[in-house]
């Protein structure tokens, strides 16, 4: 790919990647309004509100680590390093940047790091 090509590649994905954080930030004030507003349940709906809460804390966590990701890339493109894997160095996938611009990592360490932390924790992973 020519040397221009990469740089307006670049600026789409950094422009795709700003607008996501927006949305992000957004959507987690959005959520943790939610979470500090007084609650005045019915009884019989304690269980939902419960329910949608939990949603909600695990809701943030996600998105607070999506955040994560996001402004690691946006670090990593003001570095010229975008689109290299943090773990073994080498070039992400492109079609991976395609599907989640926010990745530092490669497909193959992206499994094995996933493989480690599900073995330490089991939880049920959320995969964006
Ligand atoms: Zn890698």
């Amino acid at each position: 790919m020519a040397k221009k090509e990469l740089v307006e590649k670049e600026k789409r994905e950094k422009a795709v990647l700003e607008n996501e954080r927006q949305n992000v930030e957004e959507e987690l004030e959005h959520l943790r309004e939610f979470m500090l507003a007084e609650v005045d349940v019915e009884p019989d709906e304690g269980d939902a509100e419960i329910f949608e809460r939990e949603k909600n804390a695990a809701l943030i966590a996600v998105l607070e680590g999506k955040l994560k990701d996001i402004e690691a890339a946006l670090r990593s493109m003001e570095k010229g390093r975008y689109g290299i894997c943090e773990r073994c160095e080498q070039p992400i996938e492109a079609e991976r940047l395609e599907v989640k611009p926010d990745a530092t990592l490669c497909l193959n360490c992206q499994q094995e790091v996933e493989r480690l932390s599900r073995r330490n924790r089991p939880q049920r992973q959320f995969n964006w």
